[in-house]
């Protein structure tokens, strides 16, 4: 366990409620949506298998940083796989701020121990493949069925099979559209999408630990007495560094205002080219961009579907179909883990197939307001860190430095401060529990369904006994 590793409840995989009607889920899309899926679904007792159209499940994530929020590692701490990724991710402990061009410091923020203890779970840095990689595993482990080169090109109007690329068709009771936000199953309920700019640019790189601890001012970035995330507030740009995992290479993001550029991962710089970006940055943003090959990426955003749930009532989209997320932000992959989560909570009281449209709306309506919702947060944080300098801003930055300077941690305290009105929304975020919600579905709204469905007493008594199981 990790040193002041909050203690948590874990929901073992064999403990986790079994379905009494188990079916045969088919999953379009193998990333972190579509696998997290197939470990939640496999935990309920479904039959699963998860179609990639890739050759491998990790893709070009393998070099890449993310972020995870304490709202989705406890979804792992609740799932038993906590020993998992401490092997891979590493804990951090609190956020540095700085003024992007200065390097003057604004202040340090811990996670404070109560809050990460009524979350439920902490921050913990990871590469994007490495998560990946865990969920794949996991998800085998468990019993479900993951095929690559797999590329389903034609969904069945009835949502009852997918015919795959080379012909094969494979029979679904429930089709899941993780096939991201460009992907044939969210064309299948949302037709006409097109994408908006946020209005940032991000680049975002993986510098690997050789090549920063070669520098003693870089060194100083990952060998701190605490694990620490870096963030720089600037004029219109910002930039947070982290390290991943127990390698300590440094995922690096540097956000500026959008000026045009592919929407996807494939841009790749030379240090030369990204130069012109960094310039007028503090010494040692300089220095990493001289170490780095980021990947210049538009961060978009499209309209969520006004249903998930095809007309069929038998395919659903989850992750980035149904709520695209741009890159480079925090809560995207945890909004997928949570969807994960509640789907298959909810898939956990089938006991007939008539249930089956009335779980996949409650799935819309439990997840879409909160995906919305933070989505804004999430890109409003970032703004928040680039806006541009001004009366606002110095005010920001000299409320910070007061409280440093008062040994205070910046984000806490009085409600006037912005810095902290933006913080204590993300707090909020953090204590979500996506199994409880779905449980509390359940036993407010499902039952309620069942009950006036039922007709004899031996169903109700049925019913009864699966609340007291689905809530325990
Ligand atoms: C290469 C890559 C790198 C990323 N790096 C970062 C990062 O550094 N930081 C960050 O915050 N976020 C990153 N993201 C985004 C992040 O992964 C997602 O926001 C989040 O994890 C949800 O992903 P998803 O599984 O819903 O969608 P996606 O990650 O888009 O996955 C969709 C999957 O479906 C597959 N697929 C699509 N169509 C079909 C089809 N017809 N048949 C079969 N398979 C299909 C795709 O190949 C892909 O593997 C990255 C995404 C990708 C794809």
């Amino acid at each position: 366990m990790h040193k002041g590793q909050i203690p948590h409840p874990t929901r073992s995989h064999e403990s986790a409620k079994k379905a009494t009607l188990q079916i045969r889920f088919v999953i379009v899309g193998g990333g972190a949506s579509g696998l997290s899926c197939a470990v939640a679904l496999r935990r309920v007792g479904h039959h699963v298998i998860v179609l990639e159209k890739g050759p491998d499940f990790i893709g070009p994530s393998k070099n890449r940083g993310i972020r995870m929020s304490p709202n989705m590692t406890k979804v792992f701490n609740y799932w038993g796989m906590r020993d998992k990724v401490d092997e891979i991710g590493i804990v951090t402990d609190r956020v540095i701020m700085s003024r992007l061009e200065t390097a003057y410091l604004l202040g340090i923020h811990c996670w404070e121990h109560e809050m990460l203890q009524e979350a439920g779970g902490e921050f913990i840095a990871i590469c994007h493949g490495d998560l990946r990689d865990m969920l794949l595993e996991t998800a085998r482990e468990l019993g479900a069925e993951t095929r690559t080169n797999a590329e389903v090109v034609e969904i069945a109007e009835d949502c009852r099979s997918v015919r795959l690329a080379s012909g094969e068709v494979l029979k679904a009771d429930i089709i899941i559209g993780a096939d991201g936000s460009q992907g044939i199953c969210r064309a299948l309920v949302v037709p006409q999408d097109p994408p908006k700019t946020t209005g940032i640019m991000l680049f975002n790189s993986v510098i690997p630990a050789d090549r920063i601890y070669a520098d003693p001012e870089l060194r100083s970035l990952v060998e701190q007495e605490q694990v620490s995330q870096w963030a720089w507030f600037g004029h219109e740009r910002a930039s947070v560094c982290f390290p991943i995992g127990p390698s300590k290479d440094l995922a690096w993001y540097f956000f500026v205002r959008d000026q045009g550029a592919q929407e996807g991962w494939n841009d790749v710089l030379t240090p030369e080219q990204f130069a012109p970006y960094v310039s007028d940055s503090e010494p040692r943003l300089q220095k990493l961009a001289r170490l780095a090959r980021p990947n210049r990426v538009r961060m978009m955003q499209r309209d969520f579907p006004e249903s998930w749930v095809h007309d069929s009532d038998r395919l659903v989209v989850v992750g980035s179909a149904a709520h695209p997320w741009p890159p480079g932000v925090i809560y995207g992959p945890s909004m997928s883990l949570e969807d994960a989560s509640v789907l298959a909570k909810l898939f956990s009281h089938l006991r007939n197939e008539e249930q089956i449209p009335s779980f996949l709306y409650a799935f819309q309506n439990l997840r879409e307001e909160r995906c919305q919702k933070n989505r804004e947060l999430d890109i409003g944080n970032v703004q928040f860190m680039m806006e541009p300098e001004g009366e606002g801003t110095a005010q920001r930055d000299t409320m910070m430095r007061t409280k440093h300077d008062q040994g205070r941690n910046v984000l806490a305290g009085d409600d006037e401060d912005s810095n902290v009105a933006q913080w204590d929304q993300n707090r909020e975020l953090f204590a979500y529990d996506a199994e409880d919600e779905a449980d509390n579905w359940w036993v407010q709204w499902g039952l309620l369904q069942e009950r006036s469905k039922a007709s004899t007493h031996e169903d109700i008594g049925m019913f009864s006994l699966d609340i007291s199981v689905g809530i325990s």
